[in-house]
């Protein structure tokens, strides 16, 4: 299965697709995070995206497109994938289109994660994730089970991302009205959408989309 998880920053994409690898073995491939790890690294690409993101605007269509063919090259046929961020503009979801025809992949399903907007800025000022194996939490809606130590693999360190901010957060709100929500008439089209409540309890959220994948 091949599909996308779209929805506004903090929808809770990233949330959801943790949760479809641990219980699918699909692959979870997220622009955001491929670009974080290019700026970590600073190669090429990191240093001319690192303002860009820092200002809550896009990324070229042309580089995020080349990150996600790059991956399913080097992963190969055979193992599901969930597209997290991406695309995220029209011509980007026409270039999906190209790319997955030439990995011999079709898209099953696009879930759209619905959410109100104020509840957005809450959750992304909160959140925070694990500097060692990357899981995610909130100050309020996902502590620490022990403060200080992460759930997962008991690490120390925290991370916050440097465009988790009220101002940047505004910014992508707008950009992703702006730019990205044009794209789900183009799914809409092809009867592949589900809208599922994001507003709900992190686990409820995670009922849905299986639901919606089991019918897809
Ligand atoms: P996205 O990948 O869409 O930007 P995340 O999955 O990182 O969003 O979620 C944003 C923040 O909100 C995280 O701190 C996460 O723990 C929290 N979160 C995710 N889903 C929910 C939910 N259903 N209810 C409350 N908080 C949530
Ligand atoms: P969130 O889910 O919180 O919006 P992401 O981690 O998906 O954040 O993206 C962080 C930033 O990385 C975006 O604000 C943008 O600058 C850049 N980015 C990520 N994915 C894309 C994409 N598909 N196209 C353009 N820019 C992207
Ligand atoms: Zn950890």
């Amino acid at each position: 299965m091949n599909i996308i998880l779209l929805g506004p920053p903090g929808a809770g994409k990233g949330t959801q697709a943790a949760r479809l690898v641990e219980h699918h073995g699909m692959r979870q491939l997220s622009t955001g995070d491929m670009l974080r790890a290019a700026v970590a690294a600073r190669t090429p690409i990191g240093l001319r995206a690192k303002e860009v993101m820092d200002r809550g605007e896009l990324v070229s269509d042309e580089i995020v497109s080349a990150l996600i063919d790059a991956e399913l090259t080097a992963m190969g046929e055979g193992v599901g994938v969930i597209f997290d961020g991406y695309p995220r503009t029209v011509q980007q979801a026409e270039q999906l289109d190209a790319i997955l025809a030439r990995h011999h992949r079709r898209l099953d399903a696009v879930i759209e994660l619905e959410v109100d907007e104020e509840a957005l800025v809450r959750r992304i000022c909160g959140r925070f994730s694990c500097a060692n194996c990357g899981e995610g939490y909130h100050d309020e809606f996902k502590p620490l089970r022990v403060p200080g130590t992460c759930d997962r693999c008991g690490g120390h360190e925290f991370k916050r991302r440097p465009d988790d901010n009220e101002a940047t957060v505004r910014k992508r709100l707008q950009v992703y009205r702006n730019e990205t929500a044009p794209i789900l008439p183009l799914y809409e089209q092809r009867g592949i959408v589900t809208r599922i409540d994001g507003m709900a309890a992190i686990e409820e959220v995670t009922d849905a989309v299986e639901r919606a994948l089991a019918s897809a």
